[in-house]
């Protein structure tokens, strides 16, 4: 190991950041690991890093690397940790929990009072080395690559809407075909729902969405949405809508369309408060609305694991581009463009 390491660092609040060869190599306390990054992914947080909007201004120390969706091996141990070893292949838990609270206390460490993201909180993945506490280190399979390793944490975020809702035998209808909203689609198809629908406003990624083996991809802005998914439903509507989008329009057309006694999970982050028609649509519906963040750690991890090793779903549609470290620029120019799918970084 040589004493610096290439880095991406958001170093001022000015849109962009900075690829440097000069970073000192994180040191490692005992309860963390130091993780050789072989495959690092981009993130919409990423973005919002990048163009250094309210969300990171109030969170993010400057200046700093960030990223967070990452997998590599481990190269040093801290002296207090006894569950990995110099050499393991590992990918990375964003969630940092305090280990203290009564959420952590009663198995919901992914929503700790005191809950700390690496990569927005705490310096991130888009560089050669990462030392993380070990509570964030996930041992993946030989079977799975670096660069599928790398979007389990995204995974992760779809794997965990879908698990809330049991889709087994239900009628699915999935707002927003980005990476997270596909491997939604898959993850509902491997999990047996009788229809998984999906809905974007982008055709490219509509066209991955069938990939993902979408028994119907509607653009909700060319197409009517409405009449599309009733008659895929035989007129009653989705047993369940799942929204990854966070847009209002998407929230109000999912709930409307929901069927009577059906369940809403919301996991799409909206930027501003909302209006809803509550009465119609959840209230006279007997709706259920249920809000999913991050990943329950493990067992979001285990069923990641688990629809990877069906055979019936692969991660392959979901890959956008990969580029080397450096090239970053381009691989942020093509999400801006509305190329679908994950960009990997590789280091
Ligand atoms: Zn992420
Ligand atoms: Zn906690």
């Amino acid at each position: 190991m040589t004493n610096s390491m290439n880095g991406i660092v958001k170093e001022k609040p000015a849109a962009g950041a900075s690829f440097r060869t000069d970073l000192p190599i994180p040191e490692v306390k005992k309860n963390d690991v130091l993780i050789e990054v072989k495959a690092t992914a981009i993130c919409g947080t990423d973005l919002h890093i990048m163009s250094w909007g309210d969300y990171a201004a109030s969170r993010v120390p400057i200046p700093m690397v960030f990223g967070h969706e990452f997998a590599g091996n481990i190269v040093k141990v801290g002296e207090d940790v006894r569950e990995y070893r110099v050499g393991d292949r590992v990918a990375g838990e964003t969630h940092i929990p305090c280990n203290e609270c009564i959420q952590c206390k009663t198995n919901n460490r992914h929503i700790c009072e005191n809950l700390k993201i690496i990569g927005v909180h705490v310096p991130g993945s888009f560089c050669n080395y990462i030392s993380i506490p070990k509570d964030c280190v996930y041992k993946i399979s030989d079977n799975i690559t670096y660069k599928m390793g790398a979007m389990l944490e995204p995974m992760g975020v779809a794997v965990h809407g879908v698990s809330v809702a049991q889709v087994k035998g239900k009628d699915v209808l999935i707002y927003g075909c980005g990476p997270i909203g596909l491997m939604a689609v898959g993850a509902a198809k491997t999990w047996g729902a009788k229809k998984v629908l999906a809905a974007d406003i982008v055709d490219r990624k509509l066209e991955a969405a069938k990939q993902m083996r979408a028994d119907a991809a509607i653009n909700s802005m060319s197409e009517d949405i409405r009449a599309i998914v009733l008659k895929e439903t035989d007129g009653a509507g989705p047993d369940i809508v799942i929204d990854y989008t966070g847009s209002g329009g998407a929230v109000s057309s999912g709930l409307s369309l929901l069927k009577k006694g059906g369940t809403f999970v919301m996991v799409g982050l909206p930027n501003k408060p909302m209006t809803m028609d509550f009465s119609e649509n959840v209230i006279y519906k007997e709706a259920a609305i249920i809000g999913v963040t991050g990943r329950r750690m493990y067992e979001t991890w285990r069923e990641c694991e688990e629809i990877l090793s069906s055979g019936t779903f692969s991660l392959d549609p979901v890959v956008g581009g990969v580029y080397p470290l450096a090239d970053f620029e381009k691989a942020f120019e093509s999400l801006h463009n509305g190329c679908p799918g994950k960009m990997i970084l590789i280091p």
